[in-house]
């Protein structure tokens, strides 16, 4: 009977440990699920902080390199690839011309209807020589614009400038005012002895523009 007794004490023994066991078994698995879903849901916020970070850097850079009312290149965007046209060019002994092309009598536009409406219009006139010059387009300022014409012989480059000239002044700005009529004036510099600097060719060009204002406006 002593024995039976024994065995029985030893096998409640051994049976109460192993459910012990068991669940704490049971209990460590529970655990590792709810870490494990933890980090996979950490993983996917972490790829997701990623993708936006991607997403505000891009964005930046959009912003860094370009005009907030016009998106057109901005000055620093300009600087830097008239630089590279620059050394292309040298390096290339091909033609560069650079234009400075300035809205004429624009601080009238914004007297007489607003600078909302001369936002307007700064942006339409960037539409169109973006999209009607061929060339590269940045803002340089205010109401004044860069073209750099890459590999164009500057007498065709003066001939397409007279005609960029000619469709600002066709241009109409409907929501502004449909008689307001809007020109600008262009300083051209090309590439050549004396004038083979970003800061000596814009300098030239800008002597040209004054010309430009000079002799009446409205012209290159
Ligand atoms: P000019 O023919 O000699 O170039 O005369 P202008 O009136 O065009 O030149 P001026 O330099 O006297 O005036 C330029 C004006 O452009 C003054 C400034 O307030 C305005 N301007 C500059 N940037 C902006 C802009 O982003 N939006 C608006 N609406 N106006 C601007
Ligand atoms: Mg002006
Ligand atoms: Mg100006």
């Amino acid at each position: 009977l002593a024995v039976l007794t024994l065995a029985g004490m030893v096998l409640m023994l051994v049976s109460w440990r192993t459910a012990s066991y068991r669940r704490r078994q049971r209990l460590l698995n529970t655990q590792i699920t709810a870490r494990t879903q933890e980090l996979s849901e950490k993983n996917r916020a972490l790829e997701q902080a990623g993708a936006e970070r991607e997403v505000l850097l891009q964005r930046l850079e959009h912003q860094a390199m370009h005009d907030a009312l016009t998106n057109l290149p901005n000055r620093r965007a300009g600087d830097d690839h008239l630089q590279q046209a620059l050394r292309e060019a040298l390096a290339g002994q091909s033609p560069l011309t650079v234009a400075l092309l300035d809205i004429d009598h624009f601080k009238q536009i914004n007297d007489r209807y607003g600078h909302e409406a001369g936002d307007r219009v700064l942006r339409d006139v960037a539409g169109l020589l973006q999209l009607g010059s061929g060339h590269f387009v940045s803002r340089h300022g205010g109401e004044e614009f860069l073209v750099v014409l890459r590999g164009v012989e500057p007498v065709l480059a003066a001939q397409q400038l007279r005609e960029l000239g000619q469709r600002v002044a066709r241009l109409r700005c409907e929501e502004v005012d449909p008689a307001l009529v809007i020109t600008a004036s262009i300083g051209l510099a090309a590439l050549g002895p004396g004038q083979d600097t970003v800061r000596t060719l814009l300098a030239a060009a800008d002597r040209q523009l004054y010309r430009a204002k000079r002799e009446g406006r409205n012209r290159v």
